[in-house]
C-alpha cells in the first residue's frame, strides 16, 4: 500500500516513554502496516503528501462501548423521561419501547459510525443485533470494529407499580448465544485484519451466573473479550441483592467472571456509591486487582442524573477506566468532556482528574481493554490511526493547548481527516466508505415505523408516553 506522509504538522501527539506527549513541527509517515516515521522531514517514498501546518495530528480515539443497533432511533425521544420509582432511569420502561428492523439497523449503524469518524474514533466495539448488512457496513466503513452480539436469558417487564421484574426463557438464551458465536465465527474468517469478535451476554441482570461463566469460557476458547452491562442501574443492583445476598461486583468475583480480558458495561453502581447505601468499599480493589476494565460512557448517564463517583476514584485505584459512547449523541469528544464535568463534579474536586488522565483513558486505557498495544498512540510500529484536527476553526482558536480546545470547546467541528491502517477514512469531515446521505434519507422513515410499533405496545400517541420539550398548541 501507498505511503502517506503528512508533513510538517504543527503539533503531534506522539507517544514516548509510555505517555503521550506534545511534538511540534514534524513529519508523521505510514502506511497499511503502521507508523513508518515520527519526527524530522521523511526522507523515504511519499505517494500521498499532506500539508500538515496548522493541524494536530493525534491518535485514533478507541470506544469501548457503543450501541449501533436502534439507539440513533431514539434521538429526541426520552431525553426528559425516566420512571421515578426506577431511579429516575429511562431504560427500562421507554428505552426497551423503541425497537429497529433490519433496515432501520443499517441506517442506525451507517449514521452511528459515520459521527464516531467525525469524532475522532478509528476502534469502536459495538453492542448490538446482528442484522444482514452488520459486516459489510463495518467493512466499508474503514474502521476497526469489535462486534459484540447481545444475547440474554430474560428480557426486562415492569409490574403495574413500576417495579422491575423479568421474563425468563432460558431456551431462548441458548439460541441467541449460539447465534452470536456464529456471528463471531462469521467475523474471525474477514481477511481485513479490521473485524473482531466479543462475546457479549447483554447484562448482568438478565442471564444466570453460570450463564455468565459458559459464556466467558467461550470467549476465552476464542482468545476473545467478554463484555457485559453490569453495576449500570440501582435497579439492576437491588435485583441481584435480592436474587444473590451481593452485589454485581463481589457476584462476578465469586463466580470468576473478572479478569483483564472482561470489559463491564458502565460499573457506575459499586459498593462505595452513594446510593447503593452498602456498608463496603471494596469493589474498587477487587477490579483493580483482578485487571477488569470499566467502559465509562458519562453522558447518557448525566442526561438522567446519575454518573459515576467519580472518575479519577477509579483510576486511582489503579481500575483501567475505557470511554465509550453508549447512544446518542456518538460523539467521543463530547463524552471525554463530560468524563472530566462529572468527575470534578461528583467529587467537589477540580483536581480529580485533567485533561491527559481523560485523553489516555480514551486511547491507550480503551486499547489496553481490547488487548491491543499497538492502537490508541502514535509511535513508529504503532498502528497507523491517525486523526487529523484543522486548528484554523475557529472553534479551536486561539490555540495555546490542542487537545484541551479541542476537548472543552472544538470538539468534532474541528476533525477533518482519519486514517484506519494507513486507509484514508475520514476526508475533510466526510466519511468515505459509508453512505451517510442515504442513511439519512431512510432514517425519518425507520423511525416512524418504530413509534408506530411504541404506540401499537402502549394504545396511545407516542406524545402521551414522552411529550415533546414544547407544547403545540393547534
Ligand atoms: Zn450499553
Amino acid at each position: 500500500m501507498s505511503v502517506t506522509v503528512i508533513r510538517k504538522a504543527s503539533w503531534v501527539v506522539r507517544w514516548e516513554g509510555g505517555k503521550h506527549v506534545y511534538g511540534r513541527e514534524l513529519d508523521v509517515a505510514f502506511d497499511n502496516s503502521g507508523i513508518l516515521h515520527l519526527g524530522a522531514a521523511w526522507q523515504g517514498i511519499a505517494d500521498l503528501e499532506v500539508d500538515g501546518r496548522n493541524r494536530l495530528i493525534m491518535p485514533g480515539l478507541v470506544n469501548i462501548h457503543c450501541h449501533s443497533g436502534d439507539e440513533p432511533l431514539a434521538k429526541g425521544l426520552f431525553d426528559d423521561t425516566g420512571t421515578p420509582q426506577l431511579w429516575g432511569n429511562a431504560l427500562y420502561e421507554f428505552s426497551t419501547l423503541i425497537d429497529s428492523d433490519a433496515d432501520a439497523k443499517a441506517a442506525c449503524q451507517i449514521l452511528m459510525l459515520s459521527e464516531l469518524l467525525a469524532s475522532g474514533v478509528t476502534s469502536c466495539l459495538d453492542i448490538a443485533g446482528d442484522h444482514p448488512r452488520w459486516i459489510g457496513i463495518a467493512a466499508e466503513s474503514g474502521l476497526r470494529v469489535w462486534f459484540a452480539p447481545g444475547f440474554r436469558q430474560a428480557r426486562w417487564r415492569l409490574t403495574e407499580a413500576k417495579a422491575l421484574d423479568y421474563d425468563w426463557d432460558e431456551a431462548a438464551g441458548e439460541t441467541a448465544r449460539d447465534e452470536a458465536l456464529s456471528v463471531l465465527d462469521r467475523v474471525a474468517v474477514d481477511g481485513s485484519c479490521r473485524l473482531t469478535g466479543v462475546v457479549a451476554p447483554s447484562q448482568i441482570d438478565t442471564c444466570h451466573p453460570d450463564f455468565l461463566v459458559r459464556a466467558l469460557d467461550e470467549a476465552r476458547s476464542r482468545k476473545l473479550r467478554l463484555t457485559v452491562h453490569a453495576a449500570q442501574t440501582m435497579a439492576e443492583v437491588t435485583e441481584l441483592y435480592r436474587r444473590h445476598g451481593k452485589g454485581p461486583v463481589p457476584l462476578l468475583q465469586e463466580i470468576g467472571v473478572l479478569g483483564p480480558d472482561v470489559i463491564l458495561g458502565h460499573g457506575i453502581c459499586l459498593d462505595h456509591h452513594p446510593l447503593t447505601r452498602a456498608r463496603t468499599a471494596k469493589d474498587l480493589e477487587t477490579l483493580a486487582a483482578t485487571g477488569t476494565n470499566i467502559a465509562h460512557c458519562p453522558v447518557t448517564f448525566a442526561r438522567s442524573g446519575q454518573g459515576m463517583e467519580s472518575l479519577g476514584q477509579y483510576l486511582r485505584a489503579g481500575v483501567n477506566v475505557g470511554i465509550g459512547t453508549d447512544t446518542i449523541p456518538f460523539n467521543m469528544l463530547e463524552e471525554m468532556r463530560e468524563a472530566i464535568i462529572q468527575s470534578r463534579c461528583r467529587s467537589g474536586d477540580f483536581a480529580d482528574i485533567n485533561t491527559a488522565e481523560v485523553f489516555h483513558a480514551a486511547t491507550v486505557r480503551g486499547a489496553q481493554a481490547l488487548g491491543r498495544s499497538d492502537l490508541g498512540r502514535l509511535f513508529p510500529g504503532a498502528a497507523a490511526d491517525v486523526v487529523s484536527v484543522d486548528l484554523t476553526a475557529p472553534s479551536m482558536r486561539p490555540v495555546h493547548d490542542p487537545l484541551r480546545s479541542l476537548i472543552y470547546a472544538g470538539a468534532e467541528r474541528a476533525v477533518r481527516d482519519v486514517w484506519v491502517a494507513g486507509r484514508h477514512v475520514l476526508d475533510n469531515g466526510k466519511p468515505v466508505g459509508l453512505d451517510t446521505a442515504g442513511a439519512l434519507a431512510e432514517i425519518d422513515a425507520a423511525k416512524a415505523r418504530a413509534i408506530r410499533v411504541a404506540e401499537n405496545t402502549k394504545g396511545c400517541s407516542f406524545n402521551a408516553i414522552a411529550p415533546r420539550c414544547l407544547e403545540m398548541p393547534a
